[in-house]
């Protein structure tokens, strides 16, 4: 049989967290889940929220009952700094982990990256600090020993990092946003409840629900897009389009945060087997450079980068075109273009704003930020963006 042109060769890694479970009201199920990995939990969690209203009590309770300790390490409601990980890495290697200890995390990216951080630096103390072993800007350095194994509940409904191989960590002084990456840090177990994200308020709803967006987009048109991460980000989309608006609205509502629960963790897997794009590149940089919560700097860019990218991946974007919006589309630009404003058209919806301005970003600014966005994200887009094109979107 001859390949179709254009038909990349088939020959790709796929790597996804071995054990998840998904589902309205599961978090009865952590106790066993957590005794599959471990009797000592060190908790990370992320959301005073969640804890005011009782859900960390609940869930020690749940895994006292399953004879798992629940040890609390720390929290945290930013994303996590370079100094947050060192802290904890300390604290817990202190603790001296051993067979039957597990990190347990409890809330939205930022926590579960902490977590997942931690779990590694607490055994692999070769190096200074986290910084070390951070693409780009460190030693270099390799884990060397596997991480204490991992156990994600996420809390908000973006980020998919419940399925990542990586860790988002910054840096105020000097500036930067670098991923700590091993196919090890990716959580041996995952619980999705989504009755944990009802307490979302609308915004955080907003901007992590486009994150999800965003990456199941970026994934599905990368340069390094491979086939089954291509159909799950497919079934995400097909989803979550239609449900982030409603979830905005009504954060009770159950239909629509199920929707947007799957969608994330179906992001996380996409994304990680298959790179992200400009729109990930670039809102790294606003994160560190503008202290812009990532969920809304994807949301900002998501649009230029589809515009900017149209072209090249114009039969792609028909695919999402015809599969989203249901229309017997032709593969050609109007499909594309209807894609895409389809997209503005909820970013709208949802008050994402659509300048940079917007966001407090002076042309005058615009040199380092181009600078800043080269960062691994930025080698999925579908073509070579030169630093002057760049600039100019
Ligand atoms: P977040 O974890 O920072 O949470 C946003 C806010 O919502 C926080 O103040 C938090 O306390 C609060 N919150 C969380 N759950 C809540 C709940 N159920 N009810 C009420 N409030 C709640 O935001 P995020 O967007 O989930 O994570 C962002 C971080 O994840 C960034 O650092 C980003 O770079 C990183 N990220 C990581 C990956 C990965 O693969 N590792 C992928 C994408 C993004």
């Amino acid at each position: 049989m001859a390949r179709p042109p254009g038909d990349p060769v088939l020959s790709y890694d796929l790597a996804l967290p071995p054990r998840i479970l998904f589902g309205w009201g599961r978090l009865v199920e952590l106790g066993k889940l957590a005794r599959e990995l471990g009797t000592r939990a060190f908790l990370v969690s992320g959301s005073k929220t969640l804890s005011a209203q009782g859900a960390l009590e609940r869930i020690r309770l749940i895994l006292t009952d399953a004879e798992v300790e629940c040890a609390p390490l720390g929290t945290i409601e930013r994303e996590p700094e370079v100094a947050d990980v060192d802290r904890l890495a300390q604290a817990l290697a202190d603790r001296q982990p051993k067979g039957g200890d597990f990190v347990l995390a409890v809330g939205g990216g930022s926590a579960i990256d902490l977590a997942k951080a931690v779990a590694a630096l607490a055994v692999n103390r070769q190096g200074a600090g986290v910084r070390d072993y951070l693409e780009g800007v460190g030693r270099g350095l390799t884990l060397t020993r596997s991480p204490l194994p991992i156990l994600a509940l996420p809390t908000t409904a973006g980020t998919g990092s419940e399925a990542t191989k990586n860790a988002v960590i910054s840096s105020f002084d000097p500036p930067f946003k670098k991923s700590l990456r091993d196919y090890r840090l990716i959580p041996r177990a995952v619980l999705v409840d989504p009755e944990l994200t009802v307490s979302l308020p609308p915004t955080i709803t907003a901007y992590t629900g486009m994150d999800a967006i965003t990456q199941l987009i970026e994934s599905f048109i990368s340069c390094k897009a491979q086939p089954v991460p291509r159909a799950i980000a497919l079934e995400g989309l097909t989803k979550a389009i239609p449900a982030l608006e409603l979830a905005v609205q009504d954060g009770a509502n159950r239909e629509a945060r199920e929707a947007m629960s799957h969608a994330a963790l179906l992001s996380g897997i996409a994304l990680a087997n298959s790179g992200l794009g400009m729109a990930h590149g670039v809102a790294a940089a606003l994160g560190v450079l503008h202290r812009i919560p990532h969920g809304l700097a994807c949301a900002v860019m998501l649009p230029a980068a589809l515009r900017c990218n149209r072209e090249t991946c114009q039969r792609e974007l028909a695919f999402l075109a015809r599969a989203v919006l249901s229309r017997p589309y032709s593969y050609d630009s109007t499909a594309a273009i209807a894609f895409i404003e389809r997209i503005e058209q909820l970013s709208a919806r949802i008050g994402i704003p659509s300048r940079l301005s917007d966001l407090g970003v002076g042309r005058d600014q615009l040199g380092p930020l181009v600078q800043a966005s080269r960062g691994n994200s930025m080698n999925g887009n579908p073509r070579p963006l030169a630093d002057a094109e760049l600039y100019a979107v």
